[in-house]
């Protein structure tokens, strides 16, 4: 996890990265949070492409008239992505996740599918949630539906781990051949272990 590049993408899927937006996660005293506000919430949304620039200004104007609700979203966007994190941290871990996690994140998606609408675009159909910019958590949906993607599966789920860097905590989808992958990414993680291990000869 970069203290200096705030946008690291290395979880190979939507949900991990969404997920990995807490620095040292697993640390109480270094834990750094990247939704520090709403506009950062968007922000990163951007660099994710669930949001296009213009999309983004659209909300921000939006949170601006709503301060209160735009705290309600980050507030949401938040809880959402830890229950994300303790059910695919169980998962990585080969254990089931906590029941109330697994019905809080189905509340989310029931909630959330009330947006999705077939589409007609030129020469076929497509299932999508509804774009409003009335609804400044517009962009929940699109995330969730990633992690529900992974989530039903077959055999993918064995790909999912956490990083091996103490107190990193993130999580990655492994797309190597072997499965071999063991950091977020080998130039954080990867070489403090290797400076670790060469210290310790
Ligand atoms: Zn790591």
């Amino acid at each position: 996890m970069s203290e200096t590049n705030p946008y690291m993408m290395v979880g190979e899927r939507l949900c991990m990265d969404f997920i990995n937006t807490v620095s040292w996660r697993e640390s109480a005293e270094k834990r750094r949070d990247w939704f520090t506000s709403y506009a950062k919430l968007v922000d990163w949304c951007i660099h994710a492409e669930v949001l296009t620039e213009e999309q983004a200004k659209a909300l921000l104007l939006k949170a601006e008239e709503q301060p209160s609700e735009a705290g309600d979203v980050l507030k949401q966007a938040i809880e959402m992505r830890e229950v994300m994190y303790r059910i695919f941290k169980s998962i990585s871990k080969e254990t089931s996740p906590h029941s109330p996690d697994l019905e809080r994140f189905n509340e989310l998606m029931s909630h959330f599918y009330q947006t999705l609408q077939v589409i007609h675009e030129k020469d076929h159909y497509t299932l999508k949630f509804k774009y409003t910019e009335k609804n400044l958590g517009t962009m929940l949906p699109p995330i969730l539906q990633s992690a529900v993607d992974l989530l039903v599966s077959k055999n993918e789920l064995e790909r999912v781990k956490q990083c091996e860097g103490d107190p990193c905590g993130w999580l990655f989808f492994d797309t190597s051949r072997n499965r071999s992958r063991r950091w977020c990414s080998m130039a954080d993680c990867g070489n403090r272990a290797k400076a670790r291990r060469f210290y310790q000869k």
